[in-house]
This record gives structure tokens, sequence and C-alpha cells, in this order.
């Protein structure tokens, strides 16, 4: 029996359902309070501790050691006085009894219960799919069948132009093997991307070698005569040899628990502001919830969950008569692309629109580009490839709502010299400190 712990918020037994990125940080944010509940359980499918589940991608091109992933030990979370239960599914909630059951027959009360049970990949409704050979990217164990396929085969066919689709791409090619890439859409990255950047990432990624079709529209698959994989049929009539397949299109928020318990589940589990499902002992976070109709892909907002609900659950108290209180609100993401040797930052529209100011900058010997799209003066989205150092910079303004028209002309040599013309600005400004103090 775990202990319990000296300084406890009113939650008497706490438990968490998913040992992903999202029930991890949970634990760290709560563990980091003064108060914290009595009882804290972890419940985990997968059978590792907690991992960093971004770094799959750089542990599938071989320049990350598995050790490395690892978030904290189970040997850290027993000194935590938690109970870690891995290697078991949660299969039924029962909400009025306040209990639950898993997979290998374990019951448990809770006084508490938080879903953070991520999603599954997405999987196009196309014949053949299911054939021995074809692969998700998700998991510490879809990665080492995609390393071990990577050994005994040749040809591997990525479905997916996205982020996860470019990084499996490039993983199974440093892996030695031949890849296509099928894209559905016209470019790369097409939610973050515009065309000129997606064309520059296109070029620079066949270079290296990969095989890409933009425009893709998957037809079948084809097995051989053991039933395996060996080839992508695309309605244009192309035939692409595959001894694996990976699907990589899209994520769809793991929420069937949640449906089967009864909450209210649109595509994920709806909460809201406190995270807090449509049963008031029930929260939701990561990607298997849905806030205000958002589901989630990256890690940033999911940060942000935590935080508010650690801090619902160590105080406990109603915070819709708590003017202090902070719920949780959505603010824009940016994208950064993990493949070595290529810097991408993107954030906001990728499309200008008709009022849109646009100013770009292009210098293709260095391979940089940079497009950033104004209204009133005020950064609304920014496409960085190449030289991305100053990316954060911009993002910063656009969250900030800064109007940047003191700086617009070094608005394109990156962040110090628009800061310098900013700071400028202000210091001439008939209400700087300096002129104040004058
Ligand atoms: C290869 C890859 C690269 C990525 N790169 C980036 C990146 O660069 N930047 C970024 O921001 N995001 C990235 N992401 C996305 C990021 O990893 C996710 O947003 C994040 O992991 C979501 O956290 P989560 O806890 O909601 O889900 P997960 O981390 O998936 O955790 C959910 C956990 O719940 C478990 N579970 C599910 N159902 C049950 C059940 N019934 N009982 C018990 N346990 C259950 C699952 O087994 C899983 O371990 C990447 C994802 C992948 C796959």
């Amino acid at each position: 029996m775990p202990r319990r712990h000296p300084e406890t918020s009113t939650v008497e037994h706490l438990v968490i359902v998913g040992n992903g990125m999202a029930g991890h940080r949970l634990v760290e944010a709560l563990l980091a309070r003064t108060e914290r509940p009595a009882r804290i359980t972890v419940i985990g499918a997968e059978q590792a501790p907690a991992y960093n589940r971004i770094l799959l991608s750089p542990l599938l091109a071989g320049e990350m050691q598995r050790e490395a992933l690892t978030l904290r030990s189970a040997e850290w979370y027993a000194e935590q006085g938690i109970e870690l239960i891995l290697g078991e599914r949660v299969e039924k909630i029962d909400c009025d009894a306040r209990t639950l059951s898993t997979d290998a027959g374990r019951r448990l009360d809770y006084d508490r219960l938080v879903l953070a049970t991520g999603s599954n990949p997405a999987r196009p409704p196309v014949p053949g799919l299911e054939l021995p050979g074809v692969h998700v990217f998700r998991d510490l164990h879809d990665a080492d069948a995609l390393a071990r396929a990577a050994e005994s085969g040749r040809n591997a066919v990525v479905i997916g132009g996205g982020l996860l689709g470019l990084e499996a791409a490039e993983g199974l090619r440093k892996r030695g093997m031949q890849v296509s890439l099928l894209q559905r859409d016209d470019r790369l990255m097409n939610r973050q991307l515009d065309l000129t950047a997606a064309r520059l990432l296109e070029n620079e990624l066949r270079g290296r070698g990969l095989d890409i079709h933009t425009d893709a529209q998957l037809e079948r698959l084809e097995a051989d005569a053991e039933g395996q994989v060996c080839a992508v049929l695309l309605a244009d009539g192309t035939r692409l040899a595959a001894d694996c397949v990976v699907v990589a299109i899209g994520i769809v928020p793991n929420a069937e628990l949640g449906r089967v318990a009864g909450l209210e589940v649109n595509r994920g589990v709806i909460v809201d502001e406190w995270l807090t499902t449509s049963d008031p002992a029930i929260h939701a976070l990561g990607e298997c919830c849905e806030h205000r109709g958002n589901l989630y892909g990256l890690v940033e907002p999911i940060w942000r969950q935590v935080e508010v609900l650690a801090e619902r659950l160590c105080l406990d108290h109603d915070h819709a008569d708590d003017e202090d209180a902070q719920g949780y609100v959505e603010k824009p993401t940016a994208t950064k692309l993990k493949v070595s040797g290529i810097s991408l930052y993107a954030f906001g529209p990728t499309e200008a629109e008709p009022d849109h100011e646009v100013l770009s900058y292009r210098d293709p010997q260095q391979g940089n580009y940079r497009r950033l799209l104004l209204r009133g003066g005020r950064l609304e989205g920014a496409v960085l490839y190449g030289d991305t150092a100053s990316g954060p910079w911009y993002f910063e303004q656009a969250l900030a709502g800064v109007d940047l028209t003191a700086c617009r002309t070094a608005l394109l040599l990156g962040a110090a010299d628009a800061q310098a013309l900013l700071d400028d600005a202000l210091n001439e400004s008939p209400h700087s400190p300096a002129k104040e103090a004058a």
C-alpha cells in the first residue's frame, strides 16, 4: 500500500489513466506543489514507464539511444509514494460507484479520475491496410518494429506528408531503406507551410533520396504470395514496391473509455476550462480531450492544461467563485520539424488573406526563406525555412500583439535588428521611461 503524503489536498485517491506525456507531466506538476492528493495511482497500458514520445523520431533515425527517452523510472514513482501499474489497460469505468477495472481483472476505487489516454493513429479506408508489414508510428513498440523492418526490407512507403510522416520517412531512409512518401495535398506539411517553403523542403528531401509524390490518391495495398504487403497502388496507376508501409495521416483521440463510461464525447472527451468532463469527478487532458471543439497533437498546449489541472487537484476548491483562478485558454502554437539538417519554424495561417501585408525574403544560395503575414502592423503568421533563429521572437511578438510598424524595415533581418528599432522607437516616445525621468 503506498504511503500517504503528509501534505494533502482534499482529493483522497487520484487515479490517472495513461502514463504517457500528459499523465506523467501531471504527476510531476502535482509533486511540485505543496499540497497533493493523498494517494495517487497511475495505470499505463504500455509496458515501459513514461518516455518522451517526441524523441521516437530521432530514435528511429538512429540518432538517439532508447535509454535517453525515459522520463522517470518505475523506482522513482515508488520513491514518490505513487503506485504505478504498467502493462494494464483500463477497460471500464463505473461513474456511479467510482470504480474502474482493467484488462488484468484489477478493480480500483477512485475519488478523482484523470483520463490521459492520448490518441490512436488514423487509418485511411483503403483495401489492404490490415496486411502484415503495415505499420503506424506512435510508440516504442512501433519504433522497434520499424527498425526491424528496415533491417530486412529494402522499400518503404510512408503515407502522409505531415510532421510525423516526414520524420518517419527520414528515419527509415537513414536506416538504409528506399523510401517513397505519399502526400494527398499539393505540398508537404500543408497545415504549416506556404507553397514556397514546402517546395524548398521537398527539394531538400528529394536531394537526400526521398521519392516524394504530392497530390497522391491512394487506391489500395497489394499482398505477395505469403500475404505480406508488397506494393502500394495509386489512383493514377503508379505502383510502388513496399516491403514496409507506414501510415501517418493523423491522429484520432482515444476517447473510447470515456464514451463507454457515458461521459460526453464528441471527437474527444469534452472538457471545460478546468479540464473537467461531464462527470465532476472525472477530468481529461492531452490528446484524448476536446475543449471548445479543439483537439491536440502537440505538447505545448497540453503542458498548459497540466498546470491548470494540477492546481485544481491540489487546491480542490470551486474555481467558479475564485476571481484569481485561471482556467485553460487556447493559444496559438508554433511548429518545428525534427529532421536533422532541416530547420523549419511556422505559426499562423499558411495563406495570406486579402487584407494581410506580406513581407518575404529569400536567399537561394544560403537556403533561407522567411515570410511574414501582418495585419495592421501586427504579426499573425510566419514561415521560416533555413535560418529559424528569430522564429521564437516573431512568435512572442505575435502572441503579445505588438505593433511592429516601428521596426518594419528591419523585420525580415531578424530579431536583434528589429528589436533594436523597437527599443529606439520606445525611447523616442514622449511616454518613454527615459523621457519621463528627464
Ligand atoms: C513520433 C512522434 C513524434 C512527435 N513529435 C512531436 C514534436 O516534435 N512536438 C510536439 O509537440 N509533439 C510531438 N508529438 C506528439 C506528442 O508526442 C503528443 O502530443 C503527446 O505524447 C500527447 O500526450 P498524451 O499523454 O495525450 O498521449 P500519449 O503520450 O500517447 O499517452 C497516452 C498513454 O495512455 C495509454 N493508454 C491509452 N489508453 C489506455 C487505457 N485504457 N488504460 C491505460 N493506459 C492507456 C497509452 O498506452 C499511452 O501510453 C509526436 C508524437 C509522435 C508519435
